[in-house]
């Protein structure tokens, strides 16, 4: 094979083929430390090339790698065994928005916060706002069942996916989900898709279902005093109907003083803060609103004035930047993601402060509190075999809690090992059956989501086929970018070796 080329590649798609350089080493990376070496990228055209793609990776059993933004924070993006990056971010066709039905078609690539724009004039938005949205994409967020603060009232991603449209591991097309309303026609693929972090297929459309954009939508930020209880403002909150809430977000002191409404005038605060999204549909509404919150707030043992804004959205930039401030400050770090029933959120937190007085590290925590969903950030090496030992303990503290390993932001490469403990081994193997189904060359994202087939903490996990997945090609990267038209290509293909 000589150097710098991928001939029986760059033969099989018509998109770039990039073979090097400071693009395919992007492309090795995530948002967490987790690093890969990718030997190729594709930026497929269309779904014809994306299928050919599919038919020459499982010819010569080398790895495919959806991407979209590639901000996921577990590796979940991440080439860990080298093959084909297939870059989705162009695909960013938004189509017509069907303001009746109340839904739109899309491509993969195209960027939350973009889609959010286009939707404005038509009254409506896709409601899931993680807080990368102003990077992130909807391939994405499809491929880790996304959340943001506004999932409190609306719920995650899954929940606004009507139908994807994908190219499966096996190279076939499918288009999964329905646009009726409703149906019940067995168990719903969709949803199996929607959080399969890039292992069963690659989708080249979304359609999304749209919520009509709320006539106000006021941000409050709130001063909590030191010892109040987050799982009884949670709670209590939820159980009280008319409050127009749709999301509930914490942020300790650190991530609080980072942001301009956490400081005092002395640039301190030392306050944690709530922040609360209102929605009403008028200013009587609204009024009432505020004032049920502000009464269950009270009861509850908080009794700040609020900073309010008059457009949420403000808020929520400001909010995004507390991951920002952090990074600046205190640099790579472990960043966990894990959820509890909400009532038991200061259960959690007693545990993993304890966590971080045992490690001796600093402690940073926000979350979406609403749904019980916290990111408690550890201030050590993320590569570190503390790290390791943390994350252990955190995923441990979640689930004898009754919560989850993950909240929002999917297992990828980080939480595979656990992945058994929280489903067990029935679970586990019917999603190997399902994987076998969609991916029976194991070409997909390898390495992802799903724990290795075989003793995994301590259990063990058969495959159902009885078949171990062939081992998948790592490459070097190379230093060559192929520009589309520079070489056209046959219609007809064979099939040599890369
Ligand atoms: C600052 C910051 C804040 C964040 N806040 C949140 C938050 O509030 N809520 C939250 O849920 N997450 C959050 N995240 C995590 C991350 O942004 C989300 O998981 C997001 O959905 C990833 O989108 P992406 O386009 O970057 O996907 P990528 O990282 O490119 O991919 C994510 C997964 O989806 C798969 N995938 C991508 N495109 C496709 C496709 N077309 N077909 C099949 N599979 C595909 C990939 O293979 C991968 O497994 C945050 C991350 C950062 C850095």
């Amino acid at each position: 094979m000589p150097s710098g080329r991928w001939p029986s590649l760059e033969r099989a798609v018509r998109g770039d083929v990039v073979l090097g350089g400071d693009a395919l080493d992007r492309l090795g990376r995530d948002g967490s430390h987790v690093r890969g070496a990718p030997r190729a990228a594709v930026r497929p055209l269309d779904e014809d090339d994306v299928v050919d793609l599919v038919r020459w990776a499982r010819r010569h059993r080398v790895a495919l790698v959806p991407r979209g933004a590639g901000t996921s924070l577990d590796g979940e993006s991440v080439p860990i065994r080298g093959g084909v990056v297939v870059d989705l971010s162009g695909w960013k066709e938004v189509g017509p928005i069907d303001a009746e039905a109340r839904t739109v078609r899309v491509g993969p690539g195209v960027v939350n916060l973009d889609l959010q724009s286009a939707l404005r004039p038509s009254g409506l938005f896709f409601p899931p706002n993680p807080g990368s949205w102003a990077t992130c994409t909807i391939g994405g967020n499809v491929g880790t069942n996304a959340s943001g603060p506004r999932s409190y009232g609306y719920g995650a991603a899954r929940r606004w996916v009507r139908a994807v449209e994908a190219v499966l591991g096996t190279g076939e097309r499918v288009r999964w989900g329905s646009l009726a309303e409703k149906r019940s026609v067995g168990p719903e693929l969709l949803h199996v898709f929607v959080g399969s972090e890039g292992t069963l297929g690659i989708a080249t459309a979304i359609t999304l279902r749209l919520a009509p954009i709320p006539a106000i939508r006021n941000g409050w930020a709130v001063r909590l005093p030191a010892k109040v209880r987050l799982g009884r403002i949670a709670s209590t909150l939820a159980r009280t109907g008319g409050t127009g809430l749709s999301a509930i977000e914490y942020l300790d002191p650190v991530c609080a003083e980072g942001l301009p409404f956490g400081r005092t005038s002395r640039g301190r605060s030392g306050s944690a803060l709530l922040l609360l999204e209102i929605e009403a549909s008028s200013r009587a509404e609204a009024r009432q609103h505020r004032l049920r919150v502000r009464t269950v707030l009270r009861a509850a043992g908080v009794p700040s004035e609020p900073t309010e804004f008059d457009d949420a959205n403000r808020m929520w930039s400001v909010r995004g930047e507390a991951g920002r401030v952090l990074d600046d400050r205190y640099g790579p770090r472990v960043r966990e993601d894990v959820a509890v029933p909400p009532a038991r959120v200061d259960e959690l937190v007693t545990q993993l402060r304890r966590i971080a007085t045992d490690e001796r590290v600093r402690l940073f925590l926000f979350g979406h509190l609403g749904e019980g969903s916290l990111h408690p950030n550890y201030e050590v090496d993320p590569g570190s075999p503390q790290a390791e030992r943390i994350r252990s303990a955190v995923w441990r503290a979640s689930l004898g809690l009754g919560g989850t390993i993950s909240g929002e932001h999917g297992i990828g490469r980080l939480k595979r090992r656990f992945l058994d403990r929280e489903l067990g081994a029935p679970a586990m193997r019917l999603l190997w059956a399902i994987r076998d189904a969609c991916d029976p060359d194991g070409i997909l994202n390898p390495g992802k989501l799903y724990a290795d087939r075989g003793p995994t903490s301590g259990r063990s996990f058969p495959s159902p086929s009885g078949r171990a997945a062939r081992p998948i090609r790592r490459g070097l990267p190379t230093s060559v970018v192929r520009r589309r038209g520079v070489r056209s290509k046959s219609p007809k293909r064979r099939a040599v070796s890369p």
